[in-house]
């Protein structure tokens, strides 16, 4: 992942914290043998026999002192600094105070000593915080390993053909690239010689290959599996694919969900209440009894329980392993507050053209006016279309055999849910012609009188100078698992589907009709589809959450109004990407109702560790004021809360059907 933007620094601080993460364990497990060895003389007489008692006592308590020293002496620095630093109430305060106040029990010699308990304590923990690393490196390093994708090199031909591996940041947009079987494609851009297939699966966790021949577009990071191909770069390496997905991901994780702010203001108020209540319970328990030792070990094991860990390091971790388990199905989550906003999610909107429908149309039927030619209204749509990345504009470009000659095009204004002007200069006369392309409201717009289609279809009204010249029907296709995706969305309990179009009425109602969606609303201007998601959601529950999914083509707004924007097209639109707060890698709306299911597990696993968590804490806090739960317990408790929690918070990552 090194390739990846602004990381250059990162490495080096890296190796820092991993070699001190194998020290620790070294010391810490050192400590574990010294501890078990006095354990051991101690419990079975041999110090008494050998000091004899008390001298035992002051025995055990200097040898006690080492495995705590080498286990814990990074905790009472840390706690020592923070103090002067006016930080109290973190985790390596409690720790201090419960471990040596548990050696200072000594100085009650009526007493049991509590040496041993306040070494294990110290040891415990250490074991915990060790457990704890290891599971956040391994779920990012397994969230880095699923988006493995980055390259490390291009291949390129120098002048006399000879094949060069160069870093992909120093290639240029328009550099021919050569890729071999089993090579990653490090670089967007169009293949211009060779065929071959391409396994996606990295970027979508689609497992079937798709065949790629020249002129076909590339997108870095799949893996060319039978060919070689050489492909003409159409991007630099900063800005393809890869390096948009590694930023996204390496992003993720910094906006926090409401469930996370939650728990990170409820530890700030749980430590220093627990605190006081210890200090509370020792106090007035010994004023009124006498028995000081008693209570102050009581207060001490409540010190213990009030370390917020389980709570503080697993909920985050949850969060990021349901954004990772996310990704293996193709879809990008960008932070943890859009994955609880998912699971929240009750009314899904779509966008219809390139999201429900394939966005390729086919020309349907051409209908001229009285004696002018079918093929001069093509033409002059394909010419007035040269410039446009829409859909329709597209296909009817598509549909035209004749080539399109740039150079003549003047002037070209795109009117987003109307259609296209532009003025095309004639080559016979050097005159110019005004076009328009467009549905109705770019006719009524313009002062045309158009003519009304009895074909079921999209229909694309073509003028020259200001005269009707005919126009041209086309049709959508379904995309295919688009049925099964509004099924799918009705059956995991999302109680309204919408959807939202610029296109006709009729077909519209055809498309709505045949997928089963609940609503639909035609013949919108991107405008108007801000204010009817402004309606939906304003018409649904404060806890209910409406995803807009469109594929960025005149539904940009859209995607940032709505609560959770889904982009279709990773693999195509920018603004799509940039727009939304979840990408859907492989344009296949199925993936939705999954990255639902993902999302709603991992916010039950994130509740059953903070119900868990604290009715542990709970329990012990109340047997440890009833003087029946020991430190033994507490630190049990503790740190086997936070074992269980982290393992819990690990199952979010795994995600059923991913690979
Ligand atoms: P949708 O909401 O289905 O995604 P759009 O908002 O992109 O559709 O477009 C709505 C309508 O505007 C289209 O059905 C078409 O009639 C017209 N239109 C938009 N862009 C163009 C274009 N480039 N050429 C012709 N017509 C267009
Ligand atoms: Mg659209």
């Amino acid at each position: 992942m090194a390739q990846a933007k602004g990381t250059a620094a990162k490495p080096k601080k890296k190796r820092r914290k991993k070699e001190s993460q194998q020290h620790k364990t070294k010391r810490v497990l050192l400590a574990l043998a010294i501890f078990f060895v006095i354990f051991a003389l101690d419990e079975t007489g041999l110090l008494r026999a050998a000091f004899g008692t008390p001298g035992n006592v002051y025995a055990s308590f200097v040898l006690y002192l080492v495995p705590f020293a080498i286990a814990g002496h990074d905790v009472l620095e840390k706690a020592f600094n923070n103090i002067r630093h006016g930080k109290v109430f973190d985790e390596n305060f409690l720790m201090a105070v419960a471990t040596l106040g548990a050696f200072a029990m000594v100085l009650f010699p009526n007493t049991d000593p509590h040496m041993a308990e306040g070494a294990a304590v110290m040891l415990f923990y250490q074991v915990g915080e060790l457990f704890q690393a290891y599971a956040v490196g391994k779920s990012r390093k397994s969230i880095a390993d699923m988006m493995d994708i980055a390259p490390d090199y291009a291949n390129v031909e120098d002048e006399k053909g000879v094949l060069a591996q160069v870093s992909p940041d120093d290639v240029a947009p328009g550099t021919v690239i050569v890729i071999k079987p089993g090579e990653r494609v490090p670089i967007d851009g169009v293949i211009v010689e060779g065929a071959t297939q391409l396994d996606t699966a990295a970027l979508t966790g689609e497992s079937v290959p798709r065949h790629a021949e020249v002129g076909a577009d590339v997108i870095s990071g799949c893996i060319n599996m039978t060919g070689l191909i050489k492909v003409r770069t159409t991007k630099p390496f900063g800005e393809s694919t890869v390096s948009r997905i590694l930023e996204l991901v390496e992003n993720a994780s910094e906006k926090k969900a409401r469930t996370e702010n939650f728990i990170t203001r409820f530890a700030r108020v749980y430590t220093p209440a627990v605190t006081g209540a210890a200090a509370a319970l020792a106090l007035i328990g010994g004023l009124v009894t006498g028995a000081w030792s008693d209570w102050i070990l009581r207060g001490l094991t409540f010190l213990v329980v009030s370390c917020p860990c389980a709570l503080v390091i697993s909920v985050p971790l949850s969060f990021f392993g349901g954004i990772g388990g996310a990704s293996r199905i193709g879809v990008l989550v960008k932070g943890s507050n859009y994955l609880e906003a998912l699971s929240e999610v009750d009314t899904v909107v779509f966008d219809k053209t390139g999201t429900l429908t394939n966005g390729t149309f086919d020309v349907v039927a051409i209908h001229p006016e009285e004696g002018i030619d079918p093929d001069y209204v093509l033409s002059h749509a394909a010419y007035a279309e040269a410039f446009s990345d829409h859909p329709i504009a597209i296909s009817v470009k598509a549909a035209y055999s004749g080539q399109i000659n740039r150079e003549l095009i003047r002037d070209v204004q795109e009117e987003s849910g109307h259609g296209v002007c532009a003025r095309i200069v004639d080559e016979t006369n050097a005159g110019e012609r005004v076009v328009l392309v467009g549905n109705d409201k770019l006719m009524d717009g313009h002062g045309i009188s158009w003519s009304n289609c009895e074909l079921t279809g999209t229909i694309l009204h073509v003028s020259v100078d200001g005269r009707y010249v005919g126009h041209i029907v086309i049709a959508d296709v379904v995309k295919d698992d688009a049925q099964a995706a509004i099924e799918a969305l009705h059956g995991c309990g999302v109680s309204k589907t919408a959807m939202l179009t610029g296109d006709r009425t009729e077909v519209a109602a055809a498309v709505a009709e045949q997928l089963g969606i609940d609503e639909f609303h035609a013949q919108l201007l991107p405008a108007d589809k801000v204010a009817r998601v402004e309606q939906l959601i304003s018409a649904e529950g404060k806890r209910e959450k409406l995803a807009f999914v469109g594929d960025g083509i005149n539904d940009a707004p859209v995607l940032t109004r709505a609560d959770v924007g889904i982009a279709m097209g990773a693999m195509g639109s920018d603004a799509a990407i940039e727009a939304a707060d979840v990408v859907l890698m492989d344009d296949k709306p199925s993936n939705i109702a999954r990255a639902i299911r993902v999302a709603r597990k991992t916010m039950r696993i994130v509740w059953q560790n903070i119900v868990f968590a604290l009715a542990v804490k709970l329990i012990i806090l109340v047997l440890a004021a009833l003087g029946i739960a020991n430190m033994w317990l507490a630190v049990f408790g503790d740190v086997g809360v936070a074992i269980i929690a982290i393992l819990n918070a690990m199952r979010a990552m795994r995600v059923e059907g991913s690979r």
